[in-house]
């Protein structure tokens, strides 16, 4: 990789996660490219920031009927960049509920009134909330639109000048998207898609004020070190390795289509799919058995797109890391239900459902994050083993926990080390992005990505302070007085 400061142009060779074959060459933007976006941006964000919340989600909201105009365009790209159409579709679709989302959260920023000072009426202030002039988003390949928009959206709601960053395994949907923002004028210079490598990431880095960061813990924490450095904040959303547990009296379907829609939805390639199913052993050989009946009836969707339930590996090292797990399991005594096996078909890579038993968590597949369509399934004897089994790890993102009732779900779900549980359901916040949840451990850094703060976190508190009497002079403090 070319050193960051470097201002060579990168080729990015393109790759259909469908077909294997490379079907197009990006350029990585050079570092005095970017520079000019950069610039760009921070003369525009003031005129952007003086229309005021009102003005801003008008045109956002013009954004959106763009963005709609052009879907068909924007959705094949994503369908090429990620294997999938059905899930292509849900990605642009997205865009309605997170600008519904900001519209809803800049409701609490209204300008107020001055305030009175309770120990000092004659003093008040006025409350303000500050933009970061500029922030950056770095996106990864799972969900490139929709990881790209959950913080532009609320960033440029809050006033912010945005630059994106997506990954360089999935950058097409970035050109016709680029067209979408091109018929909004007002937006053309304060929101801008970069195509690039980690290089123009770590270069992004140091141009502007804030960075969201959505991706894996090693490249999360050298980002965070970065913005450390630079005395900026970085928002992190990083890795996880969820897991669910399944207690006595649990509706058995229920959990395991649950278990199975949250690990296996998307091909795994999710933050908060379920990685790890812990369930009490008195249930364990039953549910294992439906979930394994379940898994077999997934249908991968080759040869025809359209069809099936789950489409490739999108990222071509991924497929090493899911073998490897898969083969440790295997070597330490486990055994693989169904599944197990990376097939190619075409060129791409795929893998069905993998439900795997007699797992311990001596194995890499129920320490390390997964990324992939494996369900490794383990009993537990007591509700204070399951806990301290979800607990057992450097991960904190989600987690879920199916019981006879919500309470006694919930009583558990307290007890796990993790920003959102799922009760009696699983992975819910694919669903539902209207509760603030942080990322616990591991897993993350920083304020709610989701509800209300997924807003407030772009804005500094600020404080005009008015004095209505004569100051103070300085011998009302003199030791003598
Ligand atoms: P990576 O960490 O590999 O990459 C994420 C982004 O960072 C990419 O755009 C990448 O560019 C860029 N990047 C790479 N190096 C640097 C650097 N030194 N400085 C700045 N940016 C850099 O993650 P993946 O793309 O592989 O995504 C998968 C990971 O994302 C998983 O761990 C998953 O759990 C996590 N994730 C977390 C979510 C959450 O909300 N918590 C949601 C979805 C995914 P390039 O790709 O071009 O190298």
């Amino acid at each position: 990789m070319m050193p960051a400061t470097s201002d060579t142009p990168r080729a990015i060779r393109l790759r259909d996660p469908r077909t294997g074959q490379s079907d197009g060459v990006i350029e990585a933007r050079s570092s005095s490219a970017l520079a000019d976006i950069a610039r760009r941006a921070r003369k525009a964000q003031g005129d952007w920031q003086a229309l005021g919340f009102e003005g801003r989600i008008a045109v956002l909201r013009r954004f959106g009927q763009a963005v709609e105009a052009h879907r068909p365009e924007i959705a094949a790209a994503l369908e090429r960049d990620t294997g999938r159409r059905r899930i292509a579709g849900i990605e642009v679709g997205s865009l309605h509920g997170t600008l519904a989302g900001a519209a809803a959260a800049a409701g609490a920023f209204d300008a107020q009134d001055w305030i009175e000072g309770r120990a000092s009426p004659h003093i008040r202030h006025s409350p303000q909330w500050a933009p970061y002039p500029l922030v950056g988003v770095i996106s990864p390949w799972n969900f490139p639109f929709l990881l790209s928009m959950i913080d532009a959206i609320p960033a440029l709601a809050a006033g912010c000048a945005v630059i994106v960053k997506p990954s360089e395994v999935t950058p097409r949907f970035v050109a016709p998207l680029t067209a979408a923002i091109a018929e909004v004028p007002e937006l053309t210079d304060v929101l801008t898609f970069v195509p690039g490598d980690g290089a123009t990431g770590q270069a992004l880095v140091d141009l502007v004020d804030c960075v969201c960061f959505t991706g894996s813990v090693p490249t999360g924490r050298r980002v965070a070190i970065q913005a450390a450095g630079r005395l900026i904040p970085a928002f992190l959303e990083l890795g996880g390795k969820d897991p669910l547990i399944v207690l006595e009296g649990a509706d058995l379907d229920a959990a395991a289509t649950a278990a199975l829609r949250g690990a296996a939805l998307s091909t795994g390639q999710a933050c908060q799919s379920i990685e790890r199913i812990y369930v009490a052993r008195r249930v364990h050989d039953e549910f294992l058995e439906r979930l394994t009946t379940l898994a077999d009836q997934v249908r991968l969707n080759w040869p025809d797109i359209s069809q099936g339930d789950i489409g490739p590996i999108i990222f071509e090292r991924q497929a090493e890391i899911l073998r490897a797990q898969i083969e440790d399991a295997r070597a330490r005594g486990a055994r693989i239900l169904t599944g197990g096996e990376i097939e190619t078909h075409g060129g791409g890579l795929w893998l069905r459902p993998t439900v795997i038993a007699d797992v311990d968590h001596d194995m890499a597949v129920m320490r390390e994050e997964t990324f992939g369509p494996i369900l490794p399934v383990m009993a537990f004897d007591d509700e204070a083993e399951a806990v301290r089994l979800a607990n057992d790890g450097e991960y904190g993102l989600s987690g879920a926990v199916f019981a006879a009732d919500i309470e006694t779900a919930a009583r558990i779900g307290r007890q796990i080390e993790a920003g959102a549980i799922s009760l009696n359901d699983a992975a819910l916040t694919t669903l539902f992005h209207e509760a603030g949840k942080q990322s616990f451990k591991s897993s993350g850094l920083g304020p709610s990505r989701m509800g209300a703060d997924g807003l407030a976190r772009f804005l500094r508190r600020k404080a005009l302070i008015a004095n209505t009497a004569p100051p103070l002079p300085i011998q009302v403090f003199s030791e003598d007085a």
